[in-house]
This record gives C-alpha cells, structure tokens and sequence, in this order.
C-alpha cells in the first residue's frame, strides 16, 4: 500500500507509486464494471455524501455509482451557492455532516480550497470533486487511465493541453500528475488564458495551435469557462474557435496517431468541433467518462481502506 493519506484533495503532492496504485487498481474495477457485477461488501454500512456546491452531471453522478458499486449508502447534498457568507456555511455544514457520521465526503465548491478546509473540520475522508480555479483530481487520474490502457504508458508521450488553462482546475492536476508521470507537457491558449504562473509548473506555453500541437501524442481540450471570467478575455465565440478550436485541419498538426480528449461539458463548435470529439477512431471523450467510474471507485476503496487501517 503506498497511498496511505486520509484524503484526496489534491494531486500535487501525489508521488508516482500512490499514483499508479490508483491507476493498478482503477484497472479491476474497468474489468468488473464491464462484467457487469459489483462489489457491494466493500463499502457496505459506510455512507457517502456528495456535497456540491456547484453544479455537476457527470462528476457527482459518477461518484453516486462508484458509491452504490461498492455498497455504500449514497447521499446527494446541492447546496446553493446564493447563501450567506460562505465560510461561516462551510463550517455549518461541517458540524452537521460530523454529526451524521458520514465516512466518505464527497465535496465540489467554486472556491479554491474548501476541500482542504473542510477536511480539517470533518471525521470523515474527503474527496476534492473540484475546487474553484485549483484542482479536480479524480478528473486527472481518469485522464491518465484514460491515456495508460490507449498508449500504454504515460511516460515519455507529449500532451498538449489547450485552451481556458487560467480558469481551468482541471489543466492544474493534469499538469502535476502528468509530469511527475513523465509526461511532457504543453499548454496552448491565448495570453489572456494562460496565467504567468503556469510557466512554473514546468509547462511549455504556446499562443499559437499550430506550433503547439505538432508532434503531440495527446490533445486536451477544455472547456471555455464564461461563467469564471469576470470581464471579456475572448472576442467571440467564433473567433475563438478560429484560432484555438480543434477542428480536422489543426488535429492533423498532431502526430498521426494522436488522440482528443475533453473533460465535459463541452461547448462544440467553440473550442472542438463536433466531427474531432465524435471521431470514434482517434476520440477518447466517452471512454473518459466510463474510467470515471472506474477511477473513482478505486479512490472510495483506497480510502476506505486506509481508514480501516488507521
Ligand atoms: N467538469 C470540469 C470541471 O468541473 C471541467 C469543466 O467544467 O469545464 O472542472
């Protein structure tokens, strides 16, 4: 057992073997959801709550079935974000779910860091289900599943990942988990989506698609985020699409066998088009979500386990 912390709230920070721990582990549980049956001792008399703050479809659905796969007892808590002062709501809510003794806490929250905060509140393993601009690890760990069963390896491929990197807490865990992988790994958006600082995450930047996406293995799309930016940062929907959306014409810049990725919702025809994301040969979009399932049973398990342990 290498991954022996009480939570998952970031990536960062992860060394290679609690990562392919996950990975090794996320593999039995491809195979068993393909098989058809679940494991229902495993989490059996534990409760999970999904608490999200923020909207989501496929994240907290893929948790609910990862949860009820393992036979926990799966609760969904939508808490609107219009309510008071959200610190002090937090802490509320912390209060409330100790003492319902919840074991598994499932939290999304548009601020950066209410995970962590509330995992110092709670008895309970928390899960990051993404965190304002910071990081959505379960995300980045399906990725690299994702990546690993196609290219066999994660070592030594170059991933470019393009677009609304600066609103993007998907772009963060991707980035740390992918280079202490091996990986290579760019970023292409426009100077207004690229924050400085990502340079020093040992990134390469790139303004300009065409000289980013040659030679890549990998190309990450994201979503364009309008609801995070607080004034204009983009002309227009087609303009954008113009120079950073991936159509056929720039995915043939990436290495032949190069394949698309996109962690959903997307908006086609601003930043993919449809003809690149529903391409079954070179998309990995709806494989992704299928891993999801798998990644995240296999981080409710490792938890529980290391809780038992403790
Ligand atoms: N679903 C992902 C997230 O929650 C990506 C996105 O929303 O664009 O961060």
């Amino acid at each position: 057992m290498h991954y022996r912390q009480k939570h998952l709230l970031a990536i960062e920070g992860l060394h290679p073997p609690e990562i392919g721990q996950l990975l090794d582990l996320a593999e039995n549980y491809v195979l068993l959801n393909r098989s058809g049956k679940t494991q229902r001792d495993l989490l059996r008399g534990r409760t999970l709550i999904n608490l999200f703050f923020e909207d989501s479809t496929r994240t907290r659905t893929s948790f609910e079935l990862a949860g009820k796969r393992l036979g926990a007892d799966v609760l969904n808590m939508s808490v609107s974000t219009s309510s008071v002062n959200k610190g002090e709501t937090l802490l509320d809510t912390a209060a409330t779910l100790n003492a319902m003794h919840c074991d598994l806490l499932v939290v999304r929250h548009g601020q950066s860091g209410a995970p962590n905060l509330l995992a110092q509140k709670v008895d309970a393993a928390v899960i990051n289900a993404g965190d304002g601009t910071h990081e959505h690890p379960t995300q980045a760990l399906l990725d690299a599943l994702t990546i690993r069963r196609r290219k066999g390896r994660l070592e030594g491929l170059t991933v470019a990942i393009c677009g609304d990197v600066a609103h993007s807490r998907v772009a963060r865990s991707n980035i740390h988990l992918l280079n202490t992988m091996g990986s290579r790994v760019r970023v292409i958006g426009p100077p207004t989506l690229i924050p400085a600082e990502v340079a020093e995450l040992g990134v390469e930047v790139f303004h300009d698609m065409a000289a980013g996406l040659a030679e890549a293995d990998i190309v990450m799309m994201l979503r364009l985020q309008r609801e995070r930016m607080t004034r204009g940062l983009v002309p227009s929907a087609r303009e954008y699409f113009r120079f950073f959306g991936l159509d056929a014409e720039k995915f043939a810049l990436a290495r032949p066998d190069a394949l698309v990725m996109h962690p959903g919702p997307m908006n086609r025809g601003v930043e993919i088009d449809s003809a690149v994301a529903d391409d079954p040969e070179r998309s990995l979009i709806r494989e992704q979500v299928e891993m999801g399932v798998a990644v995240r049973m296999a981080v409710l398990d490792t938890l529980a386990r290391s809780g038992r342990n403790a």
